[in-house]
């Protein structure tokens, strides 16, 4: 890990410094249960390169990202949800609700979800 990623808590969990759940991982991605589940089935499927958030991919950044939906959908097939169907998250920042800097994508699934999102309580704009 360089030393501009070394409080990264995604980055620990890949250099294995901080355990999770891993259910998948390969020279590209890595993939655990999220610790705070908000569906029957939540996992994370994140790059083991650092980016900080949507805003911070470059072009020659679109495989590795592409890749991430990849495995989401065959980890999803795996777990037999893919055809019920699930739902794929990527926050971005504050108003996105981002809490860990380092690119990742949600996958919900096991459960038929509501759209849209957004919360009344979330109309109160939230302070710059
Ligand atoms: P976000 O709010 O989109 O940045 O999502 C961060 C996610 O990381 C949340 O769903 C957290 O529950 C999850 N999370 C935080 N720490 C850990 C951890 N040590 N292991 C697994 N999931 C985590
Ligand atoms: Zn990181």
């Amino acid at each position: 890990m360089s030393e501009e990623h070394c409080d990264c808590l995604f980055c620990k969990i890949i250099a294995k410094e901080i355990p999770a759940e891993i259910i998948f991982e390969d020279e590209q991605a890595l993939a655990f249960k999220d610790i705070n589940p908000q569906a029957p089935t939540h996992f994370l499927v994140i790059p083991k390169q650092h980016i900080a958030t949507i805003n911070d991919i470059e072009a020659e950044d679109c495989q590795t990202v592409g890749y991430l939906q990849l495995v989401a959908a065959r980890l999803a097939d795996q777990m037999s949800f893919s055809q019920s169907g699930f739902r794929t998250v990527m926050n971005c920042n504050q108003h996105g609700g981002q809490t860990v800097y380092h690119i990742h994508l949600h996958v919900l699934g096991g459960k038929a979800m509501g759209w849209p999102p957004y919360q009344e309580t979330l109309k109160t704009p939230v302070s710059e």
